[in-house]
């Protein structure tokens, strides 16, 4: 059996949208000393694969964080294979809110040095030593005072789609940066409260342990995240203080937490919270587009990229932008931000929404 997949995105893609079954979309991480990350991973992937699991799932020496999306008449089977490793025993899953069981069309299972790029040196802190987590219900509480610094550990992209109210959003494109940001930003708030939110709660694992470790005394995170807390907000049927959507790294890009739109199109100004890829496959660039720009430039960032989108194949060549494929994690995402902006504030007259 083969250890990885090697057909068309394409096919893959209409084969998932004409699957006659329903599948659920999860996602769960810990951090767990694996003595063999490339043994662990071939052996979940071959188990997953014969389930017909989609999903990104990344394996390291320090643990595993897994989204993806299980056929509902085998996640009985999925939850079994859990049972096979010590490293799943009782890990908490969480379940999408927004969920049409579309997320992946494929299954990636990688092995990385670490579980998310923080740039940081675990052996000169402890990284055990984390911050207090919080369920959603205290955290809520905790936002609604005002009384707290609330920090948002997350890219710029994310946040701009949406983020808890009063919440510091850095203008940090990777989380290593991010990281960095804050602890500088955050110097003379060493006693202060911290309250401390990512997607998934992961981030916040190694943060606050950092953030610990260069003297904060008040750190405190939410435990599983803007999941856990859309989840939670709606059963209790809590009025939200996490608006707009929640970015998430799959084919939806987002799922909606109180239906509010706090970010818009980055071409034309107006208030939309819809990521797209650039249509022109050498550029890619992550950014935001409402429907109509779409249309006018046949969903391409510029029209530079329509020109190179449409032309022949011995033209691209010639044209072929040198930008390299990207997730959201460069500095021409900011700039076509910044454009947005300067767009809004130019032309106040044709927009009635908040300010960025
Ligand atoms: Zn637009
Ligand atoms: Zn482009």
């Amino acid at each position: 059996m083969r250890l990885y997949n090697i057909v068309d995105g394409r096919i893959l893609k209409n084969k998932l949208l004409s699957e006659t079954f329903k599948r659920k979309t999860i996602s769960f991480y810990r951090y767990f000393i694996l003595e063999n990350p490339q043994e662990f991973r071939d052996q979940i992937y071959k188990d997953w694969a014969e389930l017909n699991c989609f999903g990104r799932i990344y394996v390291a020496g320090e643990g595993i964080n897994a989204q993806m999306s299980v056929p509902e008449h085998n996640f009985d089977s999925f939850l079994k294979t859990l049972g096979k490793h010590l490293i799943f025993e009782n890990i908490p899953i969480k379940y999408a809110i927004e969920d049409n069981g579309k997320s992946f069309y494929k299954l990636i299972v990688k092995v990385r040095p670490k579980l998310v790029a923080d740039g940081l040196n675990d052996g000169a802190f402890d990284v055990t030593n984390v911050g207090r987590h919080l369920n959603a219900l205290e955290f809520h509480e905790l936002v609604s005072s005002g009384e707290h610094v609330v920090v948002d550990m997350r890219n710029h992209y994310e946040s701009e789609i949406g983020h808890f109210k009063n919440a510091i959003c850095p203008e940090a494109d990777t989380f290593r940066e991010e990281i960095a940001l804050v602890t500088e930003m955050l110097a003379d708030k060493k006693d202060n409260k911290i309250l401390l939110y990512c997607t998934g709660g992961i981030r916040c694992e190694k943060a606050s342990a950092y953030l610990k470790h260069n003297g904060f005394s008040d750190v405190n995170q939410l435990h599983g995240g803007i999941l856990e807390y859309a989840r939670q907000i709606k059963q209790l049927n809590l009025e939200s203080n996490f608006i707009g959507k929640n970015f998430v790294f799959d084919e939806r890009m987002g799922e909606s937490v109180n239906n509010e739109i706090i970010s818009h199109c980055h071409q034309c100004g107006k208030p939309c919270d819809t990521h797209v890829n650039c249509a022109n496959d050498s550029c890619h660039l992550l950014f935001i587009q409402c429907p109509e720009c779409a249309e006018k430039y046949e969903r391409c960032c510029s029209n530079n990229c329509r020109t190179i989108k449409n032309s022949t194949a011995e033209e691209k060549s010639v044209l072929k932008s040198s930008r390299s494929r990207q997730f959201g994690n460069s500095h021409t995402y900011r700039k076509s931000f910044l454009l947005a902006k300067k767009a809004i504030f130019a032309d106040s007259e044709n927009y009635s929404g908040q300010t960025v």
